[in-house]
């Protein structure tokens, strides 16, 4: 049965779409079944991967909303092992009009349930917000991972980010785990990035990822091209690393990578 992980820190522009997009194509190169499933209204997931999010006819939206059936939603085969649930802007309208349905928290765990089978992992890119789009990828999710970006004010909002994750595995999903910290845009050669890994080891080493993402120009030109890191430059050092996070995150939970 497929692991669900959402990728989310309420925090905007810290490498989640990043993080989401080539962590799901590096696991599918390990020839895992990856779904992923955009559920941010920006889209940047889903244009990251060549789809326009213009023309897609079945999003996130009609599925968070009732309106079409999970399996319309799944584009499969964007990649390779790599299947895609779409979103665009008329996600933002989502919330609103759950706002009154019943169990409004777990609308995407009960969808996610009828395909959870057909999957080794599916990712879940959140918005930058600790809104209820957010609440039901947590209410669905086996584990969280956290990308956090190496500068100053890293930090803020992670306790908050920490404690609603523990409100939600009381009372919402006692499922719910934290996979893990991961660093992205790091930079060796200044001092804050490195301060920044320091000060959040200090604090929460069991759940820091070995593998840090540097910060790689090439990283962020693929999603122009409509490609993963994996297809647009291999060899990169943002590839590198994307392949090392998807190892550590196999190792960990005992599979395979070969
Ligand atoms: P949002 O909160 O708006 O959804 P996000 O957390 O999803 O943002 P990204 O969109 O992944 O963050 O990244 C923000 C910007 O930083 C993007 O322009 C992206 O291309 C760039 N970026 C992310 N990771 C790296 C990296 N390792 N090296 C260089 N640029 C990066
Ligand atoms: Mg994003």
């Amino acid at each position: 049965m497929g692991k669900i992980l959402v990728i989310a820190n309420q925090k905007g522009g810290v490498g989640k779409t990043t993080t989401a997009i080539n962590l799901a194509a590096a696991l599918a190169d390990y020839q895992k079944k990856v779904l992923l499933v955009d559920l941010d209204p920006q889209g940047n997931a889903t244009s990251g991967y060549g789809i326009d999010k213009n023309d897609v006819e079945n999003t996130s939206y009609e599925l968070m909303i009732g309106e079409s059936d999970i399996k319309d939603c799944i584009l499969t085969d964007v990649l390779p092992n790599l299947s895609v649930i779409p979103a665009n802007i008329n996600l933002a309208a989502a919330e609103g009009e759950l706002a009154d349905t019943e169990e409004k928290e777990y609308t995407l765990q009960r969808a996610l349930n009828e395909v959870k089978d057909g999957y080794d992992y599916i990712l879940i890119d959140c918005p930058p917000s600790l809104n209820l789009l957010t609440i039901n990828a947590l209410c669905a999710g086996d584990s969280l991972l956290v990308p956090i970006q190496c500068e100053y004010y890293a930090l803020e909002g992670l306790s908050q980010l920490m404690q609603t994750v523990s409100l939600i595995s009381e009372r919402l999903n006692d499922n719910l785990k934290v996979e893990g910290i991961v660093f992205t845009m790091f930079d060796s050669r200044t001092n804050l990035s490195a301060q920044v890994a320091e000060n959040v080891r200090e604090n929460m080493d069991e759940y820091v990822f070995k593998t840090m993402i540097p910060r790689n120009v090439r990283l962020a030109e693929a999603p122009s091209f409509g490609m993963p890191i994996t297809e647009y430059d291999p060899k990169s050092t943002g590839a590198e690393s994307y392949m090392s996070l998807a190892r550590e995150l196999l190792e960990k939970g005992g599979d395979t990578w070969q």
